[in-house]
C-alpha cells in the first residue's frame, strides 16, 4: 500500500475540494494569496509533491490583521463562557475529523498516521482545558491610602500572531490557538511551510465554529510571511514555537511587543545505578520520540548520562527495544516511525552522524538510510545510537532534531552535573533513581524548565507549566500562566 492507498488519496482529494483548492482562511473566507504565488508541499516518504498552497506575504498578513481587528470587538466583549462554547464546539469538530487530519499530517510531515490522529485529539483537548480555566482570568483589589478602590482587570491584546513549527502540525494548529481565543483575542495562525495541509483543512472547522475573522490561517514561508506577521505594528502579541535561530530573528524584528518563545532543547536523561534497567531503557526510547516524530521533538532526551556501572546492560536493553520499532510508510497503521521532514533536514541529520563518527563516538546502530525497498525514495534516517559520546562533541552540544541518541557515561556526580548544565539549552531534564532525595536534589540543580523524576518526555501533564530556561525560550505553556500571557493587566483606581 502506498500513497495510492484509498484512504490517503481520498483524504487529500476531499481536503483539496473543501479548501477550494488549498486556499487560506481569512475573515471566514477561502482566499488565494494576493500575489497569486503558490508553494509546494512535499510528501517526505516518497520525495514527491502533494499539493500547492498559497505563498502569503505582507499583503495577506495585512488582510488577516484587518479581519482580526474587525472581529475583535464582538469576540472580546462576549462573555468568556460563550467564547468557551465556540472553543468546545471546535474541539469536538477536530476530534470528529481526527483520522482525516492525522492522515494529512502523515502525508505532509511523514509522522506516523495513528500518533497523528492522537495529536489532533491532543490539540482539541487544549480547547476544553483552557475553556474550563476561562473564569480564572481574575484581577485583584489593591489597598489604597485614604479610601477609594484600586482594582485590576486582565484584558486581551487584540489580534495576536501564532507561529508554529512542522513537527506536530495539527496538534499545534488546533491546540495553540486555544488560550489566545479563550482570553478574548483574535488570531492569525501561520503554519510551517513544510506542513500547511492539516491547518488549511482545519479552516473548514474554523469556518463552522467561530465568527468570521476570529481565526485566520495564512500560509507562507518564514521570513516573508512569518516575518511580516512579527513586524506588523498592530499585532501586539506574538507567540512562537520553533528553533532558537528563528526565535532570535523574531526578537530582532518584533519591536515593542509581548513575546513568548518555545524553542529547542538538548535534553539530558540522567541515570543512577540503582534503577530498574529495563524500565529506564523503555523510558529512554520513548523519551527520544522515535515513534512519534523520528526524534524531531523539542523534548527528546537526546543526551543520556548513564552511570558506568550499568552502562553495558542499559545499552543492551536500549538496542533490544529500538530493534522492535517498525520504520515504515507513514500512512500505514502498522508504522511507528517515518521519514524526517525534508531532504535538506535528512542531509543535516546525516552530517551530524558523520561528525559523531569523526569526533570518536562509537556507532552502536543506524547511522544510515533506513533499510527496506519501499523506503528508499523518502527521507528515512535509521534509528541511530552512539556510545562513548564525550561532553563537548558536536552531537552532544547541538540539537540534531532527528532519531539520534547520544550515550555518555559518568562516575562522579559533580562532574556529570557540570556537563549536564554546560549547555545553551534548558528545556527538559529527566532523572532516574530509586532514591527520592537524590532525585529531588538533582531536580533542583539541573538548569531546565521541565523536569521528570522517573518519567519521560512523552509524559506531559495539562496544567503543568511547560517552557525552557536559557536559550530554550521565554514563557510557559499549557497552564494558567499561558492563558494569562494572552492578557495585559489594566489597573483602575476609583476615588470615593
Ligand atoms: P523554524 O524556526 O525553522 O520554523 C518555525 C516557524 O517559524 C515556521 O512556521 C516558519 O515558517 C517560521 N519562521 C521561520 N523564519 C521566520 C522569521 N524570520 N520570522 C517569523 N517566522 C519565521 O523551526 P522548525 O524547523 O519548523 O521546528 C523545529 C524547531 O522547533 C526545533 O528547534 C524544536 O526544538 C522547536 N520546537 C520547540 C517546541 C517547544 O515547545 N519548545 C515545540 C516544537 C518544536
Amino acid at each position: 500500500m502506498s500513497l495510492n492507498d484509498a484512504f490517503g488519496l481520498q483524504v487529500l482529494k476531499t481536503a483539496e475540494e473543501e479548501t477550494r483548492g488549498w486556499k487560506m482562511m481569512i475573515g471566514g473566507k477561502w482566499v488565494e494569496s494576493r500575489s497569486g504565488k503558490r508553494m509546494t508541499s512535499m510528501n517526505p516518504a516518497y520525495d514527491e509533491a502533494v499539493a500547492e498552497v498559497p505563498a502569503g506575504n505582507a499583503e495577506d498578513i495585512q488582510l488577516a490583521v484587518e479581519a482580526g481587528k474587525a472581529a475583535f470587538p464582538a469576540w472580546s466583549k462576549m462573555h468568556v463562557d460563550d467564547r468557551a462554547k465556540h472553543c468546545r464546539q471546535f474541539a469536538n469538530a477536530v476530534r470528529g475529523m481526527s483520522r482525516e487530519l492525522g492522515m494529512l499530517d502523515a502525508i505532509d510531515s511523514g509522522n506516523a498516521f495513528l500518533p497523528m490522529v492522537d495529536d489532533a485529539k491532543k490539540g482539541a483537548s487544549l480547547h476544553d482545558f483552557f475553556s474550563g480555566l476561562g473564569m480564572e482570568m481574575k484581577g485583584e483589589t489593591i489597598p489604597t491610602p485614604g479610601g477609594g478602590l484600586d482594582y485590576t482587570r486582565p484584558q486581551p491584546f487584540g489580534v495576536i500572531g501564532r507561529i508554529i513549527p512542522f513537527n506536530h502540525a495539527i496538534s499545534f494548529a488546533a491546540g495553540k490557538i486555544a488560550p489566545a481565543l479563550v482570553a478574548g483575542n483574535t488570531v492569525i495562525l501561520k503554519p510551517a511551510e513544510q506542513t500547511p495541509l492539516s491547518a488549511l483543512w482545519m479552516g473548514k472547522l474554523v469556518q463552522e465554529c467561530f465568527p468570521p475573522g476570529v481565526v485566520n490561517i495564512v500560509t507562507g514561508d518564514g521570513p516573508t510571511c512569518g516575518g511580516a506577521l512579527v513586524a506588523h505594528k498592530e499585532v501586539r502579541r506574538i507567540a512562537f514555537t520553533g528553533s532558537v535561530e528563528t526565535g532570535r530573528a523574531i526578537m530582532r524584528t518584533a519591536g515593542i511587543k509581548s513575546l513568548s518563545l518555545e524553542l529547542g532543547g538538548k535534553n539530558p536523561l540522567i541515570i543512577y545505578p540503582d534503577v530498574d534497567i529495563d524500565k529506564v531503557a523503555a523510558a529512554a526510547v520513548a523519551g527520544m520520540n522515535f515513534t512519534v516524530s523520528q526524534g524531531q521533538s523539542c523534548g527528546s532526551n537526546s543526551r543520556v548520562f548513564v552511570h558506568s556501572k550499568i552502562k553495558e546492560k542499559f545499552i543492551e536493553a536500549v538496542l533490544a527495544r529500538t530493534a522492535k520499532i517498525n520504520i515504515g510508510l507513514p500512512e500505514l497503521e502498522s508504522t511507528q516511525m517515518g521519514p524526517v521532514i525534508t531532504r535538506r533536514h535528512y542531509d543535516r541529520v546525516m552530517s551530524y552522524i558523520d561528525a559523531g563518527k569523526m569526533e570518536g563516538a562509537r556507532l552502536l546502530r543506524g547511522g544510515t538510510h533506513a533499510p527496506g525497498k519501499a523506503l528508499q525514495k523518502g527521507y528515512f534516517v535509521d534509528i541511530t545510537v552512539f556510545d562513548n559520546v564525550k561532553h563537548g562533541m558536536t552531537i552532544e552540544r547541538e540539537e540534531i532534531f532527528g532519531p539520534v541518541m547520544s550515550i555518555l557515561s559518568w562516575d562522579d556526580e559533580a562532574i556529570m552535573l557540570e556537563e549536564v548544565n554546560d549547555s545553551d539549552y534548558g528545556l527538559c531534564a529527566n532523572i532516574w533513581t530509586n532514591d527520592i532525595s537524590t532525585g529531588m536534589r538533582m531536580a533542583d540543580a539541573v538548569e531546565a524548565g521541565y523536569v521528570w523524576i522517573n518519567g519521560h518526555g512523552g509524559k506531559r501533564f495539562k496544567g503543568a507549566p511547560f517552557g525552557g530556561f536559557k536559550d530554550s525560550g521565554i514563557g510557559r505553556e499549557h497552564s494558567i500562566d499561558e492563558l494569562m500571557s494572552y492578557t495585559q493587566m489594566k489597573n483602575i483606581n476609583i476615588a470615593y
